[in-house]
């Protein structure tokens, strides 16, 4: 990166590299669970669910573009093996072998919740002495916060709709 780019960053630039490597394979394995949990989906709600799942696959994707931008930018290499995804990850994967929507939302929302706790600390960490990778990371939690309401509010409804017809 641009050598005065790189002095401004208080934190070790290669430590900081890894971390947003690790978010990054969080990010493939996301996407991924999104997307194939959309194709897979059957229950209640079906439809509405599918479509918030495609529209958080399309953002998680997102998000790996804008920490391999910044990867890149800090010097680094993004992770080139997608192999390296599970041993890099911090949230794992969930297989959805149960296509059932509200075992779906479930596995996500548990992804969302690891998600937001890593960028929480990502932004703690680079507070004051990165701010570029400051910005991206506190848009990139405000996304994740968004994705746990929304499936948590698809998740009240299901069990609203549960109640009615019990
Ligand atoms: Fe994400
Ligand atoms: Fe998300
Ligand atoms: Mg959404």
């Amino acid at each position: 990166m641009g050598t005065r780019g790189r002095e401004i960053i208080g934190l070790d630039v290669d430590e900081l590299v890894d971390l947003l490597n690790k978010a990054l394979a969080d990010e493939w394995l996301a996407y991924y669970q999104y997307w194939i949990g959309a194709k897979v989906a059957e229950g209640p709600m079906r439809g509405e669910v599918v479509s918030e799942l495609e529209l958080h696959a399309t953002e998680e994707l997102g998000h790996a573009l804008l920490l391999v931008e910044r990867i890149i930018q800090l010097g680094g290499t993004p992770i080139l093996n997608p192999k390296d995804w599970h041993n890099q990850t911090n949230c794992g994967y969930e297989v959805p072998e149960d296509a059932y929507v509200e075992a779906l939302l479930e596995q996500n929302i548990k992804g969302e919740q690891c998600a937001i706790s890593v960028y929480q600390k990502l932004s703690e960490l680079t507070a004051l002495k990165d701010p570029i990778s400051y910005n991206m990371v506190v848009g990139i939690m405000a996304d994740e916060v968004e994705h746990e309401e929304d499936l948590q509010a698809l998740q009240e409804d299901i069990n609203l709709m549960k109640k009615r017809h019990a």
